[in-house]
């Protein structure tokens, strides 16, 4: 599809604008020299612009699996979790539904848009759930602070940049950053106090400036008065004879907006109070923030300090509850997290293997809980108790650190021991222990969501693979669906020896899951994957063998079990004299047939 653009400014004007900026800006030490060698303008004095087809919003997420996937990562926050989840499904299949329909059905005038304004304090998940949701979705994804905005002017960069950081966020797709999400933290710091005068006219003001992108605007992309956008232009439209499209339009981009909104409580508290007599003026009084902050209302917040119009184009409203010191733990428990993680792939950067005791967790959470900034606690207890061995360990010859609540308290005695490698022994018993503990950590994990793992990656997950699993986990620092993901990888890999085997002998065998396990666990032991060594092995094995079978049975389809692999010759020697046990028994023809029918998710 192509457009025509505006008439493309004379070169001469747009050489006599840039000479003056520069002259200004620089004092006539800098002058413009590069001759400006325009194109040919065309016949038509036009200029052909090629727009990209629109993206297909690849998008059929319902609003259920999409909360299942905030589950995985995020502690509490059902309330907010199920709202989030349910209206930005709802905005981006809106968008897509509409972008299918041959009619543009859906284009109503004067739709509203979902943007969602979530209250609730500092570090419970408000920025990593909108984070998640993006990266699931596939959108770009921006965050800005609404205390940073200035009405005027370029003082702390405006909502326009957080625009202009969207197309750099999706590689300069403006298409893609069409549909991306804006999330704008802080933003009870714009309220205006009723109190204040001055500074107050400025907060509205920044409400104000935010309407209309909260709508609908164009933004430009290019910096104005900014001479390298500029100079870019320049040069791109010499080279191409074609201009940039050159706005971001806002229709399709979701806003939100968050902030702790200290005092509103107060405000809905009061209204409650008000309304009711009696009983529920009582309950009102006794009742916990975040029930209150479920109960907002638009005139509360107008009457914290917000303009109506921008209350009204912030229709959804999602509470985040106050983090408790088991939140905390359940946190440093989810093997997904990227706190825990993040350490154990800083410390792997050094070659030292990392494992957390329960009781090292513990202590973390309780002294998070203690700094009162929700889960922003735990980075810093964490951090700050593992800071020791970071600073020491890696000068020396330690490969293994057990984390224990024993090691952060007496950390230096610890950092010496781990050191001086005089307690190998001891040291490698406190770490076996620890590996141990994270291991049925992550398996319990894992088993919480065997379904949904089973589903997603069509494996049969028994105790045995989920145990190996979690071994695997705990020697690569990767989150659980990176680490299934790698284990269906093997599986594949496998499964194609199975093929190849089929093709080279015409002989069908099939491995049974407890030899699958077998293979990979050699395969995570040693840290060396090689189907081909799998594949030699089995000609070298069996390939002689199942042929002499074959030709006396008549029979061309093996299951390998476990044992098989061990003892290969016992293993021919009973097919030959005793055929008809090698059926192999139903439940593990169920899983072979399973196996088979595997369909990787698309
Ligand atoms: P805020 O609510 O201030 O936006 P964040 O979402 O940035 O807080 O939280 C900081 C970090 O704490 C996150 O990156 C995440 O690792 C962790 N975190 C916070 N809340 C939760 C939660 N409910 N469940 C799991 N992890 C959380």
């Amino acid at each position: 599809m192509k457009i025509k653009s505006e008439k493309f400014p004379d070169p001469k004007e747009l050489e006599k604008e840039l000479g003056e900026f520069l002259s200004k800006k620089f004092g006539g030490q800098v002058k413009l020299t590069t001759p400006i060698v325009m194109p040919h303008q065309s016949r038509s004095d036009t200029v052909e612009v090629p727009v990209p087809e629109p993206v297909d919003i690849d998008f059929d997420l319902k609003p259920e699996q999409l909360i299942d996937y905030l589950d995985q990562y995020i502690i509490r926050q059902d309330s907010a979790k199920a709202i989030l989840a349910t209206k930005i499904c709802t905005h981006f299949n809106r968008i897509r539904y509409r972008r299918q329909s041959p009619d543009n059905v859906g284009e109503m005038v004067g739709s509203i848009k979902n943007n969602i304004l979530m209250l609730g304090p500092t570090g419970v998940g408000k920025t990593y759930m909108i984070r998640l949701i993006a990266h699931k979705i596939g959108v770009p994804f921006v965050k800005g602070d609404a205390t940073k905005f200035s009405e005027t002017g370029y003082v702390g960069g405006d909502v326009e940049d957080l625009v202009r950081d969207l197309v750099r966020e999706a590689d300069g797709d403006i298409d893609r950053a069409q549909y991306g999400i804006i999330y704008i933290d802080e933003i009870d710091k714009i309220a205006s106090a009723h109190n204040l005068v001055g500074a107050d006219v400025s907060r509205t003001g920044v409400q104000r400036a935010l309407l209309k992108p909260m709508e609908e605007t164009e933004v430009d992309l290019k910096v104005p008065h900014d001479p390298i956008s500029m100079l870019q232009e320049i040069e791109r439209y010499r080279k191409t004879g074609e201009r940039d499209k050159s706005t971001v339009n806002t229709k399709n981009i979701l806003f939100i907006m968050s902030g702790a909104f200290n005092g509103l409580e107060k405000i809905i508290k009061k209204r409650l109070s008000d309304q009711a007599i009696g009983f529920s003026a009582n309950v009102a009084k006794i009742m916990e923030d975040a029930e209150l902050f479920a109960k907002v209302k638009s005139e509360d917040l107008v009457a914290f300090g917000f303009e109506s119009e921008f209350v009204g184009r912030l229709p959804v409203r999602a509470v985040f509850e106050r983090l408790s010191d088991e939140d905390l733990h359940a946190i440093l428990e989810n093997p997904n997290n990227p706190i825990t993680l993040g350490k154990k792939l800083d410390f792997a950067a050094y070659g030292i293997d990392l494992s957390f005791e329960d009781t090292a967790l513990q202590l973390l959470a309780q002294r998070a809980f203690q700094e009162n900034t929700g889960a922003r606690g735990l980075v810093s207890a964490v951090e700050g108790a593992l800071l020791p061995f970071e600073r020491r360990l890696p000068s020396t010859r330690t490969k293994r650190l057990p984390v224990s609540a024993d090691a952060i308290l007496h950390a230096r005695q610890w950092v010496e021991r781990l050191a001086s490698g005089d307690e190998d022994q001891v040291e490698r018993k406190h770490f076996d222990r620890a590996r141990q503990q994270e291991q049925s950590r992550v398996a319990r994990y894992i088993g919480t969501y065997k379904d949904r793992y089973a589903q997603k990656y069509s494996l049969p997950l028994t105790r045995e693979r989920i145990q190996l699993l979690a071994l695997y986990y705990c020697d690569h620092a990767l989150d659980v669906d990176a680490v299934i993901e790698t284990f269906n990888h093997y599986y594949e890999q496998i499964k194609a020896v199975e093929i190849q085997f089929l093709k080279n002998n015409a002989i069908n065998i099939v491995f049974e899951e407890e030899a699958v396990d077998f293979i990979i666990e050699g395969w995570i032991r040693n840290r060396k994957v090689d189907a081909d060594a799998v594949f030699r092995q089995m000609s070298d094995d069996f390939q002689h063998g199942l042929k002499l079978v074959r030709e006396k049975t008549g029979r061309n389809r093996f299951f390998i079990t476990r044992q098989a692999l061990n003892a290969p010759e016992e293993f021919i020697r009973r097919l030959l004299v005793t055929p008809v046990d090698m059926h192999p028994p139903v439940s593990s023809a169920l899983n072979i047939t399973d196996a088979r029918e595997r369909k990787p998710e698309s």
